[in-house]
This record gives C-alpha cells, structure tokens and sequence, in this order.
C-alpha cells in the first residue's frame, strides 16, 4: 500500500502548518490559563477551508477524505492541540449527519458548518452511561407531531456554543436487543427546554468548550429523526469508525508536538560540561519517540485509506486508536521528563502538552474498549 502524499495532500499540509504556527503560539497559554477560545480563530479557520474538508461539495465541504481531515488535524494538534480540538471539533456530528440524516435536514446544518455560521455537538456520554452506551436513559417520547425529550447529557464538547446538537436518545425502551432500543434526534440549541452548563476545570484541551446538558421537556418535530428508529445504536458504532481517526491524528499530531519541544530542549540544555542531547538517554528517547510516532502514523494512515476506500476495519480502527493515543501519552511523559523541573513549570509548553495528551486515550472509546473491539474480533 502507498501511503505518499498526493501534491494535493502536501499543500494541504503546508497550509495547515503555516496557519497554525503563525496564528496559535501567541494565544495558547491565555486560552489554558482561561479556559476560552477566541471564535473569531474558528471563523477565519473556515473562511480558509480547513474545517468540514470532508463534507460533501453539495453542502459546501471540500469532498476530500477522512485522510484529508486527518492531515489538517495532525498539523493543529502539532502546534497547540487545545486550539486544533477548539476548531476542528465543531464540526462533530456532521459524519453521522453525512451518513444517516435527510436530505432536508443536511441541506440545512452542513453548510453552515463549513462556513463558519454554525457549530454542531453530539450528546451520547451521560452521568451514568458512559462506555456502556446502551445504559442512555435520555428519553425522547413521541407526541403527536414532535419528539419529547426528557434527561441529561455529560461531558458534550460544544454543548455551550453549538447550535445544533445531536442527541442519543431511547426511544424503543421494550426493544429486547439492548442495540435497538435509541436513536439520534437533530435538535437546534434554541428549542425551550435546552440548557447547558460549562465544565470548567478540566485537566487538558482547555481551550475547548465542554458542557453539561439539561433536556427539560425538549419538543422538536418528528422529523428531526436522524435515520431510522431504533437504529442509533449502529450509528453511533458507524460514527465513530471515522471519528476516532481524528483522535488518531490528533494524537501523532500532539506527540510530533512533544518530541520536537524534547529536541529544542535537549540541544540547548548543558548539564555535566555537555547538552542533554549528547548523553546516550537522550538519543535513545528521541528515537523512540520518532519510531513510535511514525508506527502510529502508518497505523491510522492505513485505517484512513480503508474508510476513503469503503472498506471499514473496525478492528483495524480500534488498534490505531489505542496505539497512537497511548503513544502521545508516552511521547509527551518523556518530553516533559526530558525537561526536568522546567517541564514541571506552566511558562514551559510541554506541561500543557503532557496535560492534553490523557483525552485522547478517554473520550471516544476508551483505550481498554478499543482493545476490547481488537480483541474480540479475534476471539470471536
Ligand atoms: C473533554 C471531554 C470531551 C468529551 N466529549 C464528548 C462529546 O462530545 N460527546 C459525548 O457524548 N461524550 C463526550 N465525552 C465523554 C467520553 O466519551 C467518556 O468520558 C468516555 O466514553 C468514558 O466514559 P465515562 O467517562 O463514563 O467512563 P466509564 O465508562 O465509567 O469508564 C471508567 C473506566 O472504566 C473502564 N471500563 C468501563 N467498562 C469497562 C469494561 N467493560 N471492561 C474494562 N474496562 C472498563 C473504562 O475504560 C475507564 O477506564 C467527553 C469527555 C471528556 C472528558
């Protein structure tokens, strides 16, 4: 298989890069010490075309692949991952859309996403179901001509700014198949009954916006039905097997990150008469460190390649994505480790690297689940 780069795909590349670096250093630390984000970044980020790359050129996007997507992140997360997650997660919910919404319903949200008009969420994890997805007691009750919506929503990246959420909700409680019992129903943010509050005080990614939702009696029309009934289940599973691939190259992105902060660090430090980076300890981590991120980066690359192509390896999926976010973590720990005290002090980037880093191997699938799904495909 070749993974080279189309000239196509290098532009893009050198683009993200050059936006990144030029635009995220300077606002970084401000927007981790304050938990905030400037939309203004976001805004000029989509004039740019580098978010929703994968949308369909219908709806505005750019019609390239989840690979393209994946090379955006990779270069945001490589520079500051907060920022990456604060632009590029705006558009979540927009694959399950792709897939599964109507006509009428993605001829109303995508555009709006991929210009700059709109911010979009999705709502699955709750206070009690959380990797056990089909524990969601969020419930949506039909009405006459509307769904009811009833119950609560933890831990929805956006759920503050969207204006449009997705929301996993049950809607066939007596299914006998724990599997067929919920569906994803398109709520527009302003509807009576939607509230969100902040989660502040989280460990990483503070620039993106985290929140908690109250579903009070929330009415919407029957046919904000994502799909079909009961199918959410199998959506969601659908969903994330293009979705965790951004975590994949959020997280060689970051560790990229952490390795060159480990080399600049290494090359000027002087401890015993020489720079840490001629002490054999030293060469040895960075080439691990280069090994393990280029390992990962074919991993996901591949996996990529497959879904462009068609072909879904959940397994596959599930191996790129424990392996590159339990590499970023191990990347950053040595990064900062490498930087002594320093790396302990929040002047120093990699203290915000190391604390990003955790995320990836939590949300969307935690690592023990992706090696659940790798193992079960082999054990059967
Ligand atoms: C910053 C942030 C952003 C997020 N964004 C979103 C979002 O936009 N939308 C959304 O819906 N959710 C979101 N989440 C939620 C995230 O996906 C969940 O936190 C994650 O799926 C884990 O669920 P939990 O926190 O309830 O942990 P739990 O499911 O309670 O798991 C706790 C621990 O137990 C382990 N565990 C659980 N079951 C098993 C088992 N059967 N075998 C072995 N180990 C097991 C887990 O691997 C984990 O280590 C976000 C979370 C964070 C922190």
């Amino acid at each position: 298989m070749d993974f080279n780069l189309s000239k196509e795909q290098r532009d893009i590349v050198r683009a993200a890069r050059e936006f990144a670096q030029g635009e995220f250093p300077d606002r970084a630390a401000e927007f981790d010490r304050n938990e905030t984000f400037d939309l203004e970044l976001w805004k000029t980020a989509c004039e740019l075309g580098f978010v929703g790359v994968f949308i369909d050129e219908k709806y505005g996007g750019a019609g390239l692949g989840f690979l393209e997507h994946c090379l955006i992140t990779e270069e945001f997360w490589a520079v500051e991952p907060g920022i990456g997650q604060a632009i590029l997660s705006t558009t979540f919910g927009s694959e399950l859309l792709s897939l599964f919404g109507s006509e009428e319903q993605k001829q109303e949200v995508l555009p709006q996403l991929v210009s700059g008009q709109a911010i979009m969420a999705t709502g699955i994890t709750e206070p009690d179901a959380g990797s056990d997805v089909t524990q969601a007691t969020t419930t949506a009750v039909k009405d006459g001509d509307s769904w009811v919506i009833n119950g609560a929503k933890m831990f929805t990246t956006n759920g503050n700014l969207a204006k449009y959420v997705l929301l996993f909700c049950l809607t066939d409680p007596d299914n006998p198949s724990r599997h067929e019992r919920h569906s994803f129903i398109l709520v527009p943010t302003d509807t009576p009954g939607y509230e969100s509050t902040k989660i502040y005080g989280k460990m990483g990614i503070r620039a993106s916006d985290t929140a908690e939702l109250t579903l009070n009696n929330l009415q919407v029309p029957l046919s904000n039905l994502v799909g079909e009934q009961g199918r959410g289940f199998h959506q969601l599973m659908a969903f994330f097997n293009r979705t965790r691939l951004h975590i994949c190259a959020q997280a060689v992105g970051l560790a990229r990150g952490a390795m060159e902060e480990a080399i600049r660090h290494a090359k000027a430090r002087r401890q015993f008469g020489a720079t840490l980076a001629s002490f054999q300890v030293t060469q040895f981590k960075i080439a691990e460190m280069a090994t393990w991120i280029r390992a990962a980066r074919n991993l996901y690359y591949e996996a990529a390649w497959s879904v462009d192509q068609g072909k879904i390896d959940h397994a596959l999926i599930a191996m790129a994505k424990w392996f590159s976010a339990e590499m970023a973590v191990r990347c950053a720990d040595e990064a900062l480790q490498l930087h002594g005290g320093y790396g302990y002090i929040d002047e120093y980037k990699v203290q915000r690297l190391y604390r990003d880093a955790k995320i990836l191997e939590i949300y969307e699938g935690t690592k023990e689940m992706e090696k659940t799904i790798i193992s079960r495909t082999l054990l059967g």
